[in-house]
């Protein structure tokens, strides 16, 4: 085997990779050459900038090698993403790779920090060090600018991440994401910036280089981890120096003595094997790097790389890493640090989570989907947007802050147009009824402005004139306010309530100031799902307690209720349309709150709009045109008396004819004022249309 070969034919066990790698050799150019073999080559290291100046030399860390050629200009591989520990040469990849491209004039590169003050110093202190050492390199270069550096055949652009600005001018061929997990988790409501990055080099299709690397920070939002997870995670393989046993390096087999155990037959490996152990097929060794995920794309390759994996006398030795363990074991503080830092590896805080079956079955039997259970006084809606589409919760309030889940929808509708927004209109101005068959009307809507705040202010704009305006809407028997807020998630991490009046200005994705004139409310959202986690927990663990207990629920003691339909198990030929279905449960309880790092946690990728779409109705219901928290009980007695009056003797309808009197003095704010003698008769009239309601 040539050394040439050799190089980049690492063992690629799955068959794809090795049709992949057959047809590469077949088309192998004479002169190509590996980023690898040019470090050995080109590369040196500057007094300072490392812990080894001098001449680079692959053979001193085998597991960069590979890494490294994924880079390289005729490599298959378009997306390497490495999760490492600190310090274990993930940069070097990067300065080496960025030598290759400016030496070989090949095009235009774009290095990401997350922060301008990293970017800066990365050029400063790491990059510009690195050139001056090699002066072939160095005369390349075409201007001496710290961000912006041009050399024959591209641009070597320094950015950094949390500018959408930034993000948006600069496109390239080649991208190193440095930190990633440090960039901004949604820039200017366009998603994750290390998304929105990689969106933009992948639309160079099969010539695109992304490499991504990072010391992994907090599972379910760690970009790297993420990114592992989703490439095929190759894992570096060694073989015990004694029984030739081939496995990784694992730390639950570090004894504390800085010895590993080996994991086949149970050797002492001493540290001073690493050198030899960690040789490469094809490099006088035998160790390899092996993937443990065949459903990724063969162009996404992901690998991990550890603290023990570290060259011998470099970094931290394995009796260093046996005593931080230690330390960490005894100072839980310690221990998300050693996990990301040593191991490498995303820390799985303590989770708060919500079984979406447990949830599910809190639906109840008897009660439809579209329908206004009793109690149900005040309707509100939250409303979530999708690239062609308009999730909808309708949620009933009534006495005592109680809620039910009356509608789940999705309209369809692009968010962009201002036509998109009809059908949601039309859904909107709808009216729900009461299980006695009286038409409500929605009181306030909550319109999520999220990545289309400008459309969806405009669309507000026409509606209501201003976010917090009211509109009435004709329920059939008379008109009823529907108030229709504008609103965008607060992003800090916990915010301390839930409603937040709109800001004086708000900057929209393209850092300009808008929607001054419509109001863009805030959703303390941390509040709130908190709230709404607290309701369905507390449920869940009332109905375990009954049916231990042998005693009948309580329904009356939960504060979020969901309709059953018409009970009994789930026919999955058949749904039944008078419940929700699972998607909905799992959406609802998508999301779960990490107590070490003190927030909630969507794992990437889910579908958590009912629970976002929850989360709005339920502000509505507390913001000014509802306050549910602050309504009176005459109140609530004039919205029964409207909406869910009960099957009354003579008896009782002297008592609803005084609470009609006290409604007069005290008109509720919620509505417009009704005329509450032709309210009665309306119910009595209505009254035999009850059981339609229920039976639907
Ligand atoms: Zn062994």
């Amino acid at each position: 085997m040539s050394l040439e070969l050799a190089a980049f034919d690492v063992p690629m066990p799955d068959p794809t990779a090795l049709v992949c790698g057959a047809w590469e050799r077949a088309w192998t150019l004479p002169e190509r050459i590996d980023v690898s073999d040019w470090a050995d080559d080109n590369r040196v290291i500057a007094k300072g900038a490392g812990a080894e100046p001098g001449d680079w030399k692959t053979d001193r860390h085998p597991p960069l090698r590979e890494i490294m050629n994924c880079l390289s200009e005729h490599s298959p591989v378009r997306l390497v993403d490495f999760m490492k520990s600190a310090q274990i040469g993930a940069t070097e990849i990067g300065i080496n790779w960025a030598g290759y491209v400016i030496d070989l004039g090949l095009d235009s590169m774009i290095v990401a920090q997350p922060v301008k003050d990293l970017a800066r110093s990365w050029a400063t202190s790491k990059f510009d060090p690195a050139i001056v050492e090699m002066p072939e390199l160095l005369g390349k270069m075409a201007t001496d600018n710290t961000l912006e550096k041009r050399y024959p055949g591209g641009t070597l652009w320094v950015i950094w991440a949390n500018s959408s600005k930034q993000l948006r001018q600069r496109t390239a061929r080649y991208i190193f994401m440095d930190e990633v997990d440090e960039y901004p988790r949604d820039l200017g409501g366009q998603g994750p910036a290390d998304q929105q990055l990689a969106a933009r080099g992948m639309s160079y299709g099969d010539r695109a280089r992304i490499y991504r690397a990072c010391t992994p920070t907090i599972a379910g939002r760690s970009a790297i981890d993420a990114g592992f997870r989703e490439g095929d995670q190759r894992y570096y393989h060694v073989h015990c120096p004694h029984c030739d046993g081939e496995q990784v390096l694992e730390i639950e087999r570090l004894q504390p003595n800085g010895t590993f155990a080996c994991a086949v037959s149970g050797c002492i490996i001493d540290e001073h094997h690493k050198t030899a152990m960690f040789r490469e097929v094809g490099h006088g060794g035998t160790a390899r790097w092996v993937p443990h995920n065949a459903e990724a794309p063969a162009w996404h390759r992901s690998y991990h790389l550890w603290a023990a994996y570290a060259p011998l006398g470099l970094g931290l030795s394995w009796k260093d890493i046996a005593d931080q363990r230690a330390e960490a074991e005894r100072n839980p503080d310690l221990l998300p640090g050693f996990q990301n830092l040593v191991q490498g590896i995303a820390f799985e805080g303590a989770r708060q989570e919500q079984d979406h079956e447990a949830v599910q079955a809190l639906g109840e039997a008897g009660v439809h989907l579209g329908t206004v259970p009793p109690g149900g006084l005040i309707l509100t809606a939250g409303v979530d947007l999708g690239h062609d589409r308009f999730f909808i919760t309708v949620q009933a309030v009534g006495r005592g802050q109680r809620r039910w889940t009356v509608d789940y929808q999705t309209v369809d509708g692009d968010p962009t147009l201002p036509s998109g927004y009809d059908a949601l209109d039309t859904f909107l101005k709808g009216t729900w009824k009461t299980v006695g068959g009286i038409e409500m009307a929605i009181t306030a809507v909550a319109i999520d402005g999220g990545n289309w705040t400008e459309m969806v202010a405009q669309y507000v704009k026409r509606l209501v004139s201003q976010s917090g305006g009211y509109r009435l809407i004709n329920t059939g028997r008379g008109y009823q306010k529907q108030t229709v807020y504008l609103v965008r998630g607060r992003s800090e991490k916990a915010s301390e309530r839930a409603v937040y009046r709109p800001k004086k200005t708000e900057v929209n994705e393209r850092e300009k100031t808008i929607a001054r004139t419509v109001g863009v409310w805030g959703v303390g959202g941390s509040v709130l799902k908190t709230m709404i986690h607290g309701w369905l927990s507390a449920a869940v663990a009332e109905k375990a307690r009954a049916e231990q207990a042998g005693e009948p629920e309580d329904f009356d003691s939960r504060m979020l209720r969901f309709p059953g339909g018409h009970g009994g198990p789930v026919d999955v030929g058949s749904p039944d349309p008078g419940r929700l279905p699972e998607s909905y449960y799992k959406g609802l309880t998508a999301e779960y709150y990490d107590l070490d790092a003190g927030t909630w946690i969507r794992p990437k990728g889910v579908y958590n709009e009912p629970l976002d779409t929850a989360v709005y109705a339920v502000w509505a219901s507390l913001a000014p045109a509802v306050k549910a928290d602050m309504i009176r009980e005459s109140q609530w007695d004039a919205l029964e008396a409207q909406y869910q009056p009960a099957v009354i003797g003579l008896f009782d309808q002297a008592l609803a004819a005084n609470d009609s009197r006290e409604t007069q003095k005290e008109p509720t704010p919620v509505h417009a004022p009704t005329d509450s003698r032709g309210t009665q008769q309306v119910r009595r009239e209505r009254t035999g249309l009850a059981r339609d309601g229920w039976g639907l």
